[in-house]
């Protein structure tokens, strides 16, 4: 399999694990390597290719991703055991999913890793948003802290069993969309959603419906 020119050789330079199936895959950055926060690329690697979002902000010296390791997922497998060192090829950066400034309330939700693009906005500088972050247990709301202090609002929004531990300010207990469905208020805003395609398909269903006045972005991982 072959990039489109131009593409670049990377090397790993570490691995990071967040939770028991997440890492930071952190590589080095090509000469003359441009992105915008909320970008991703293609990787490929011994015959395989597949999209990553960069989360790291656009001056930074070094391209980090977060990574989901699927079972049965042929890159994510190769990707959680790739050692450092090693090269592989990376694309242009590419997708539309990058901060536009507005008036309008902005909201970021994210499943999973699509809190990627997030993380590169706010490590880059965004602030003001409303971040709503869901995940099945609090293992996997990363870079809570980072996100929390660069929000104007941060909710993570746990779909899975009661876990104890400590409490978190603003914790609602279910998916994104029933959140957003009991809370928001009529109004224009700006929607970011990334994730599984199942929240980005109910996330614009409920918003065409009950709030069409806003615009939405979008990234679907899965
Ligand atoms: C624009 C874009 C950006 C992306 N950015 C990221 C990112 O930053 N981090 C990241 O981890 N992934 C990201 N992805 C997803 C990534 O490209 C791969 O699809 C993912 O890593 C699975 O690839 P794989 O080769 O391991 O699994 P595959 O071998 O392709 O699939 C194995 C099995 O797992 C299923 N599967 C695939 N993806 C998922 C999933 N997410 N959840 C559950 N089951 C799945 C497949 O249907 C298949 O049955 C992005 C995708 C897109 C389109």
């Amino acid at each position: 399999m072959a990039l489109t020119a131009p593409f670049y050789s990377v090397s790993v330079l570490g691995r990071v694990w967040l939770n028991a199936e997440t890492f930071e895959l952190i590589c080095s950055r090509p000469q003359g390597f441009q992105f915008l926060a909320g970008q991703y690329v293609s990787f490929v690697y011994q015959g395989e290719e597949r999209e990553y979002t960069i989360i790291s902000p656009p001056e930074a010296m070094e391209l980090r991703f977060l990574i989901k390791q699927i079972a049965g997922g042929k890159m994510s497998r190769k990707l959680a055991s790739i050692a450092p060192g090693s090269v592989f090829e990376m694309s242009r950066a590419k997708g539309y999913l990058t901060f536009c400034p507005t008036e309008r309330p902005v909201y970021f939700v994210a499943t999973g890793v699509g809190i990627a693009p997030f993380v590169a906005m706010a490590a880059g500088g965004t602030r003001g948003f409303t971040l709503i972050h869901g995940t099945r247990n609090r293992s996997g709301l990363f870079y809570r802290q980072e996100l929390s202090a660069a929000a104007l609002r941060y909710i993570p929004c746990i779909s899975g069993n009661n876990e104890t531990g400590e409490k978190l300010p603003n914790l609602y207990r279910g998916y994104v969309t029933q959140y957003l469905k009991i809370t928001l208020e009529p109004g224009c805003y700006d929607f970011y959603l990334c994730g599984s395609r199942a929240m980005i398909r109910d996330m614009t269903h409920f918003l065409d419906e009950y709030h069409p006045g806003v615009r939405i972005y979008n990234e679907a991982y899965s």
